[in-house]
């Protein structure tokens, strides 16, 4: 079997720079899985290697592929595959655990100490066909559109942020309305949050984040998060703060409205190492700073699974733009703009 594909490849280590290769797709090793994209997403990784920022040039060594996100349809299947075969749905897990170190057997898969990464694997999903480890795979269930599948990765880091603590009945702010944000604020909406406050710098994604279930929205160029908050809101203070925008500002300024005893959860990496006032917040208010990496696995798959069947429409929201794949370079300007919420390619 010989199948040509093309794909989005980061070319140099330089801002921007990205390129459509055409190159064949070489024989299936035993447990690898030959998918048909259907859409992939942009995920917040993708620009950062697209913009090359710090991290970037010290994580990633170009040309790689890129896109990790993505629903598509098995096609072709290795030797020893035998858990999907051809014509499956399938999205996928972007973490890979060992099975066997001590994090994998207290049920910890995700935070592995030899954790594999897709996006460290020369794969990439911005393309017309990828070859993925089947243990990677996970098959979408009937009952969620195929159009679904690519939110299922991204969807679950905010699933597990607003899972990990109790939100019914709270108050709970949302710090940054990228799509970590937002779906954050719609699944903070479908689990039974109180008022739910969101912030961002982008009057596109605040009013997206209405759209989704926000009660108020402020930007923080123009007032203080105390000054934005509506008077029972400023009198009673957060009992829940996801917090997707790396900015250490926002952060100081939601913990300085967290009421004692509430709950914090990063969903994002702060943008430099910062200090806070341990006395003041984490001993004499007892709140609670918690971090999220990925999704757990298997379960926030699960709970993506339950929550796209009940809340999928709405959820779909937050995919604002869908281009062909050949316009990939006019795709990644757009999500670096603020301008958009989720944005999906479609080969
Ligand atoms: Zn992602
Ligand atoms: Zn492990």
């Amino acid at each position: 079997m010989s199948i040509d594909t093309r794909s989005v490849f980061k070319e140099a280590a330089a801002p921007r720079s990205l390129g459509l290769r055409r190159q064949p797709i070489a024989a299936l090793g035993p447990h690898d899985v030959l998918v048909r994209i259907h859409s992939a997403s942009i995920c917040g990784t993708d620009l950062h290697i697209y913009k090359w920022n710090e991290w970037a040039a010290h994580s990633y060594r170009p040309p790689l592929p890129l896109g990790h996100e993505f629903g598509g349809t098995v096609v072709g299947t290795g030797a020893a595959v035998t858990r999907v075969h051809a014509g499956d749905i399938v999205s996928a897990e972007t973490h890979l655990p060992c099975g066997e170190c001590r994090q994998c057997r207290l049920g910890r898969g995700h935070t592995c100490d030899n954790l594999r990464l897709f996006s460290r694997m020369g794969l990439g999903c911005f393309a017309d066909h990828t070859v993925v480890p089947e243990a990677l795979l996970r098959l979408v269930p009937d009952g969620i559109a195929v159009d679904f599948a690519t939110m299922m990765e991204p969807l679950g880091v905010s699933v597990r942020a607003v899972t990990e603590v109790s939100v019914t009945g709270a108050n709970v702010l949302v710090v940054g309305c990228g799509p970590i944000g937002l779906f954050a604020v719609a699944a903070a909406r479908a689990y039974g949050a109180g008022r739910i406050m969101a912030t961002d710098l982008a009057a596109y994604r605040r009013a997206l984040a209405q759209r989704l279930g926000a009660d108020v929205v402020a930007d923080p160029a123009r007032q203080s998060l105390g000054d934005a908050m509506p008077a029972q809101l400023a009198r009673e203070k957060f009992d829940v703060v996801i917090e997707t925008s790396g900015s250490e500002q926002a952060f100081q300024d939601a913990l300085a409205q967290t009421r004692k005893g509430g709950d914090i959860v990063f969903a994002s990496l702060p943008e430099r190492s910062f200090s806070i006032d341990m006395a003041r917040h984490v001993i004499l208010g007892e709140i609670t700073l918690r971090g999220v990496y990925g999704r757990r696995l298997d379960q926030t798959w699960l709970q993506v699974e339950t929550l796209l069947r009940t809340h999928g429409p709405q959820l779909a929201q937050v995919m604002t733009h869908r281009l062909p794949l050949a316009d990939f370079d006019a795709a990644f300007a757009l999500a670096a703009s603020g301008e958009a919420g989720k944005v999906v390619l479609q080969p």
